[in-house]
């Protein structure tokens, strides 16, 4: 391509819709423009990149054997009442976009396509000879995200892989789930990132079927805990690890004690010389079920710990079916104004006990009257420890379970594991924290769907049974842009040369010089012919700014018919390390060559 025919407008200064480097820069070097929140315009260079991510990803996928095909975006609400997420993917979450037709007819905008594959596995596969199955597509998908950023990384329209796979049995899906993790680490290892597979939240669901491959960047929205010796990294939604040993209290008769401002754990240990895990602190929360029902969390805890919110919503997923309910629409610590709603009198906040009473619920048909008690596995232990009296102004000292507390029925284990805990598989590690940014999931899904929506084969004794599922996704436009926040410097992108959307450039220092024009076309024209994706800067610039521009969009090796011709030769220069060579014009091909096949395998 040349660059005098190409749409090719970079910027000079960074554009203010842009926080973090990655996206400041694809915006400046005309890879991509906004269009509307979260929507994007992919122009000719980054779809380039996007072109040569989804190969990457297409390779690996076929060669585990599953099969691409391509399912539709716009998809019928029934499929998603079959499968009980309608409401929540369109309320209350509300990613789904969704429409009517001419015809009345409800329709969502795929923001994922559990729904659609299963009922294609329902209609189409009858026996266990039809298993197992693997199908994947990579297209666009649709999210409505409550805070579209960063660019590309969280979009509202972007790419993604997304595969399926259908299994007779756990033994059957583990195996796929295995080569899919392979797979997946073997996709980022060739787009040239430094990442990390992690145990992942699987929601509800439980087991230990999720994995997240992170990109390891400052600017990544998730947390990774992770230890030194390689065996263990999860999410912190997911982390787990040993708490801090329990300090013996000094406390050895219960009383009340008048502890005025110590509203929090900080000030109330200070106030009483104590340690914060002889504390019982008591967290509130509302939860609002699928079936509009409100339900008051009361979460002991010991002082020293915090409450994790993706566990304790998988907690509450669980508790449903007492509340009549399927699942958890929010989860949140209520405010003053949402305490309006159901307080009948003023809380004592800040100094609760675990038997707060239930009359502080004014209960209705949306309020459920008695606070859901729950106790993680920390507070369970405690002797003799403080907590509120369920009065501003005092706390209780020496207290017992089951002497002057009930303890709690449930036992949950919500606690957020952070850096510096023990790890639990060697309590010599302890967990580092780094940030990363997620651009593949693989899950083991089970039969959640298979079972919802009756999809099912007949198995080898003749029994109808439900498919075991997984699912695999990469965010084929998230990763692209993760590679930038990887590798940059101060004068611009450096891509990794297998994703990158051209491997040389030949800038050609003054247009107006004939040999350097012939040179410059002849190796443009070679290179190509060869197989080494060349543009060539043939614009009327002077020879600093095509450089410039050469650097900021960051192609990995620079050609320079100049000074040098007169000694046959041309001047190449690495984009990545500014190291610059002479090479003789008859060798820079089979050279390029050496160094692409090098960097890219
Ligand atoms: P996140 O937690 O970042 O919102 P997710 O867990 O909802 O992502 P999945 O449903 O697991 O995402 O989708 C698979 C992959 O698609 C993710 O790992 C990510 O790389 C990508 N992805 C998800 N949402 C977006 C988005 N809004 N923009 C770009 N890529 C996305
Ligand atoms: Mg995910």
């Amino acid at each position: 391509m040349r660059l005098s025919q190409m749409l090719f407008v970079t910027l000079r200064e960074d554009p203010a819709e842009a926080e973090i480097p990655s996206h400041k820069l694809l915006l400046r070097a005309g890879y991509i423009r906004r269009i509307g929140s979260g929507i994007y315009a992919y122009l000719p260079l980054m779809w380039r990149v996007l072109k040569k991510v989804s190969q990457i990803v297409r390779e690996e996928m076929d060669a585990t054997g599953a099969q691409e095909c391509l399912l539709p975006q716009l998809q019928p609400a029934d499929l998603w009442r079959e499968s009980g997420r309608w409401d929540t993917y369109t309320q209350a979450e509300g990613i789904m976009f969704s429409m009517t037709d001419r015809q009345q007819r409800e329709l969502g905008l795929g923001p994922t396509h559990e729904e659609v594959i299963t009922t294609i596995a329902k209609d189409m596969i009858r026996s266990y000879r039809q298993l197992p199955v693997h199908l994947y597509q990579i297209q666009t998908k649709f999210r409505d995200e409550i805070r579209p950023r960063f660019g590309l990384m969280r979009g509202r329209e972007f790419i993604m892989k997304d595969g399926y796979s259908f299994h007779t049995n756990e033994e059957s899906l583990k195996k796929t789930y295995q080569d899919m993790a392979q797979a997946y680490s073997n996709m980022l290892r060739r787009s040239g990132l430094q990442f990390r597979a992690v145990d992942a939240d699987s929601g509800a669901i439980g087991g230990s079927g999720s994995q997240e491959f992170m990109v390891l960047a400052e600017a990544g929205e998730d947390e990774v805990l992770y230890t030194e010796d390689g065996q263990y990294a999860a999410n912190v939604e997911k982390a787990v690890s040993m708490p801090a040993d329990v300090e013996q209290s000094p406390f050895a008769t219960f009383e009340k004690r008048e502890t005025p401002g110590t509203e929090t754990i900080d000030k109330l240990c200070k106030f009483l010389k104590c340690s914060p895990t002889q504390v019982v602190k008591n967290v509130l929360y509302q939860a609002v079920y699928d079936n509009g029902i409100t339900v008051l969390v009361l979460v002991s805890i010991r002082g020293d710990q915090d409450v994790n919110q993706v566990k304790l919503l998988n907690e509450l997923t669980k508790l449903a079916g007492n509340y009549q309910a399927k699942t958890v629409l929010f989860l949140t610590v209520p405010d003053a104004e949402a305490q309006r709603k159901w307080a009948a009198k003023s809380l004592p906040l800040g100094y609760m006990a675990p038997d707060v009473a239930d009359d502080y619920i004014a209960g209705s048909k949306e309020v459920n009257s008695k606070f859901l008690r729950l106790v993680d596995r920390t507070a369970v232990d405690l002797t003799n420890f403080v907590t509120g009296s369920n009065e501003s102004g005092y706390h209780v000292v020496g207290a017992n379970w089951d002497k002057e507390f009930p303890l709690p029925a449930t036992v949950v284990g919500v606690r957020t594991a952070k850096k510096g805990d023990r790890a639990v598989h060697n309590p010599e590690q302890t967990l580092q924290s780094a940030r990363g940014i997620e651009v593949g999931h693989i899950f083991q899904l089970g039969t959640k769907y298979s079972q919802a929506m009756g999809a099912t084969y007949t198995s080898e004794q003749g029994e109808e049974m439900p498919f075991v599922m997984g699912c695999y996704g990469v965010g084929v436009s998230r990763l692209a842009q993760s590679a930038v926040e990887q590798s940059y410097d101060k004068d611009g992108i450096i891509w990794p040369v297998a994703i990158a959307p051209y491997h040389a450039i030949i800038s050609i220092p003054n247009i107006s010089d004939s040999q350097q024009v012939e040179v410059a076309e002849k190796l443009y024209a070679e290179l190509n012919q060869s197989g080494i994706e060349t543009l060539l800067d043939d614009r009327d610039e002077r020879a600093g700014v095509k450089f410039k521009d050469a650097d900021l969009i960051g192609i990995p090796y620079r050609i320079v018919p100049g000074r040098s011709l007169k000694s046959g030769k041309v001047e190449v220069v690495e984009r990545a390390t500014h190291k610059s060579q002479e090479i003789l014009i008859d060798e820079v091909n089979s050279t390029l060559k050496q160094w692409i096949e090098a960097a890219i395998n």
